[in-house]
């Protein structure tokens, strides 16, 4: 791609997801920073990586307050009548990070990492073992 400061460069793609099922696409100079470029697309979701063959994962995201709890409650039970067998699973998962994160003032850049790392830990020894035996979350 062409930026007029600059030259030729090998721009840098901005995917901004739009909830009408479109993408905005940005392109910008990794040099100076221009926009060069913006269009919209119909978005393509990225191939899944998780070799998941049943279940399903549903995951109900925002902020305290926003009926999380509430909402979860009416799917798993819709499910459960529906014959599904249904695991919940909240966040932070470990007890031990819960209780540190609640106790503590910490960095928000830590705490993005004790939620990480907690995050992995329950996809790896429980969300997904779940999946793979056909379990819905
Ligand atoms: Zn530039």
């Amino acid at each position: 791609m062409f930026c007029p400061r600059i030259r030729e460069v090998e721009a840098r793609k901005v995917v901004t997801p739009a909830f009408d099922g479109t993408a905005i696409i940005e392109y910008y100079c990794p040099l100076c920073g221009s926009l060069l470029e913006m269009r919209r697309e119909k978005l393509v979701l990225p191939e899944r990586k998780i070799p998941v063959k049943k279940g399903a994962y549903i995951a109900f995201e925002g902020i305290d307050g926003s009926g999380k709890s509430y909402y979860l409650r009416s799917v798993s039970e819709d499910l459960r009548r529906e014959g599904f067998e249904v695991i919940v699973v909240k966040e932070p998962w470990l007890k031990a990070v819960k209780d540190f994160l609640y106790k503590h003032e910490i960095d928000p850049y830590a705490e993005v990492y004790v939620f990480a790392a907690d995050r992995i830990i329950l996809q790896k020894e429980v969300v997904l073992p779940a999946l793979e035996r056909g379990k819905s979350f």
